[in-house]
């Protein structure tokens, strides 16, 4: 079995939740004939085969909600047992200190918190998820206060792209870390296909707000830094910057609560199915599923992502391809770059590359990266001192 330096899989273990955002990616409907996995089936099945597949790696639990598992105490210290890391991905609702105290407990010290939010504008974030700034805000004094790291997930849509620079800026000033998350209509958001964002509103509003913070530099597209800049070898586990674009199949998977298997979280409950872990087993599933080994391929998208200079670091989104196009190996549909062969470079490159380093420092001097990768301190690349940067950027300290 190939063994991955690094892996992280998104495990939604439960579709269900008491918050009714009104578009949730997870269906709150269980398919009848196929009951989620019991405990035992997600650890064998899922953590277990984790570990095998990446001793080092992370599992994101998440649903739906996850602490509405009566067993997500046991499934996360599994995880901890198996040496890998934990990120819980919650609504926070019904969150308090001495509940955080025994998720730290149960993974053993390794613990990052994801929580949402979509906008700082409390009228946008109503229409688009339960939980508002105020929440977030209490979450993240828990999370300090039990010295857990936090970060934020911004689900991009439509609705809120109006107060998207806004929310950036909100995020950037309190130094936290955002991974934005591409609006797709599944689940209970199968019907808002017209919430999709297109290359317009990618070009004008999301990627400059994107790229102006390289906190949010975490798996996006399109992604400009410089394919050939230097190859940053992360902790010895060869991360580069060849990393930071589409993940899908490549360090990354995602479970839904029935056992399916997907190269990204967007793709679950869609046709680009690679397998389901009570049939085949996971690291069968990874190894040997047609469209991971695609994925895991140089170059794998068609278009113009087949001809772009940032064709295998970027790779365009293949959950936006698939749901835009039907063909998930389709150009990057909301791309806004015209790349006329390898050759043709963005005018982005330059400050995305610079910003990338950055990012990948920061990485390298704040958990949960510099334990999961055990790299401490500057990462061997000529740069600006971090420390200064970050005061720049963020204004004084
Ligand atoms: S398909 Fe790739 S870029 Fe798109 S959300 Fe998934 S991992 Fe991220
Ligand atoms: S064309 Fe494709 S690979 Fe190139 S930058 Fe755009 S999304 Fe990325």
């Amino acid at each position: 079995m190939r063994r991955h330096a690094f892996f992280l899989c998104y495990f939604e273990t439960t579709r269900r939740c008491d918050q009714g955002c009104p578009h949730c990616m997870t269906d709150p409907a269980e398919p009848a004939s196929r009951p989620e996995l019991s405990t035992v089936e997600a650890q064998r099945l899922v953590l277990d085969e984790l570990r095998e597949l990446s001793p080092k790696g992370a599992v994101s639990f998440s649903g739906g909600e996850i602490l509405q598992r009566a067993d997500h105490l046991e499934l996360i210290a599994h995880n901890a047992r198996n040496g890998l890391y934990t990120f819980v991905n919650t609504s926070g609702s019904g969150l308090d200190s001495a509940r955080m105290r025994k998720l730290k407990q149960a993974a053993a010290g390794r613990l990052t918190m994801g929580f949402s939010l979509d906008s700082v504008d409390d009228d946008i974030q109503k229409k688009c998820r339960a939980g508002d700034r105020e929440r977030l805000e209490r979450l993240l004094h828990l999370c300090e206060e039990q010295n857990v790291p936090a970060f934020v997930l911004l689900t991009v849509s439509r609705r809120n792209l109006a107060s998207l620079s806004r929310t950036m800026d909100w995020l950037r000033e309190r130094k936290i870390a955002v991974i934005r998350s591409p609006f797709v209509p599944r689940g209970a958001a199968a019907n808002a296909r017209h919430l999709c964002f297109d290359r317009a509103d990618m070009g004008d509003t999301i990627h400059p707000a994107l790229r102006a913070n390289p906190l949010s530099y975490v798996s996006y597209t399109p992604f400009f830094a410089a394919p050939d800049a230097t190859r940053l070898s992360f902790g010895g586990r060869g991360l580069s910057l060849g990393n930071l674009g589409c993940q899908a199949g490549r360090t990354f998977i995602g479970i839904n609560a029935e056992g399916d298997v997907a190269p990204c979280v967007h793709l679950l409950d869609s046709p680009v199915c690679c397998g389901n872990v009570r049939d085949q087993a996971l690291s069968r599933i990874v190894a040997e599923s047609e469209i991971m080994r695609v994925l895991r391929g140089e170059r794998p998208a068609r278009g113009k992502c087949a001809r772009c200079r940032y064709g295998d670091s970027c790779r365009g989104c293949r959950a936006l391809a698939y749901y835009h196009t039907g063909d998930y190996l389709a150009e990057d549909p909301t791309c806004f770059f015209q790349p006329d062969s390898p050759a043709t470079r963005s005018p982005l490159e330059e400050t995305q590359t610079a910003n990338t380093r950055l990012f990948l420092n920061y990485l390298a001097q704040n958990r949960p990266w510099r334990d999961i990768f055990g790299v401490h301190g500057r990462l061997g690349v000529t740069l600006l001192n971090f420390k200064a940067w970050l005061n720049t950027f963020l204004g004084s300290l």
